[in-house]
């Protein structure tokens, strides 16, 4: 880890409802009792859920994300799509783009790309997923799928102060496998790297959970956690934390 405050990104994919946003005064609470500027909290829930998160956690220093926005900026003819001005004006102040959920339903790196920009336009600070497949792992392609998605998914953006890099590999998310230790911090390098001169905040997703955390924990140069299926669960969620900062 760095020593900066950590962040803990929850991603809760195509789960939750109203009883799952009232779960979060247990986390509201615990989020009260940590020092300023050690944590970064931010919940990423479905679409329908961010107006909601939004006011309960108004008062808190947790924040929101949505999990994915459409390309066009403007308000527009496309049936079931919500852009990113619109998840703004419900509270969301995050978007996570590149997913690999997103990217194996189609996303193209192009695609991102323009969604990247039309999110930074209306003023969200984007979470940016690159990852490998576990064919392009084998296959020792990595740092040249890492590169790939890292120079077509940034093409033409002058300003990357609001982008955050999620490294999460693909055959890592809810497989309950993570990287070695000593990969994973040689790939967070390379991705540092590549970005170019202004370092970025650098996140790990896949798989984290309370028993991998303390090993996850001690990879130099990562700066928090995506988390997906631990998020859903209130205590874990708040384990997971407690064991990375104590
Ligand atoms: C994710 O979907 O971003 C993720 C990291 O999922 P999980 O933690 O369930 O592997």
């Amino acid at each position: 880890m760095t020593n900066k405050y950590v962040y803990f990104i929850a991603n809760w994919k195509m789960f939750g409802d109203l009883r799952t946003v009232n779960s979060l005064d247990k986390v509201i609470k615990f989020s009260k009792n940590i020092q300023k500027n050690k944590i970064k909290l931010i919940y990423c829930p479905p679409s329908t859920l961010i107006q909601s998160l939004s006011n309960k956690l108004k008062k808190t220093r947790i924040e929101v994300g949505a999990q994915n926005c459409h390309h066009n900026f403007d308000f527009g003819a496309y049936t079931g799509q919500i852009n990113s001005k619109m998840l703004k004006g419900v509270g969301a102040k995050y978007v996570i783009l590149g997913h690999s959920e997103n990217r194996q339903s189609g996303e193209t790196d192009q695609l991102i790309n323009i969604k990247i920009k039309s999110a930074l336009k209306a003023g969200l600070k984007i979470i940016f997923c690159i990852g490998e497949t576990l064919k392009e792992k084998k296959n020792k392609k990595t740092k040249q799928v890492l590169a790939k998605q890292l120079k077509n998914g940034l093409k033409s953006i002058k300003d990357k102060s609001n982008i955050i890099i999620a490294y999460e590999p693909v055959w890592s998310i809810g497989s309950g496998l993570i990287p070695k230790s000593k990969e994973l911090n040689s790939l967070i390098t390379f991705i540092k790297i590549k970005f170019g001169r202004k370092i970025p905040k650098i996140l790990y997703g896949g798989s984290v959970n309370i028993m991998n955390i303390e090993k996850l924990k001690k990879v130099n140069g990562i700066d928090g956690f995506l988390i997906g299926g631990a998020s859903q669960n209130t205590k874990k969620f708040i384990d997971i934390i407690k064991k990375t900062i104590n």
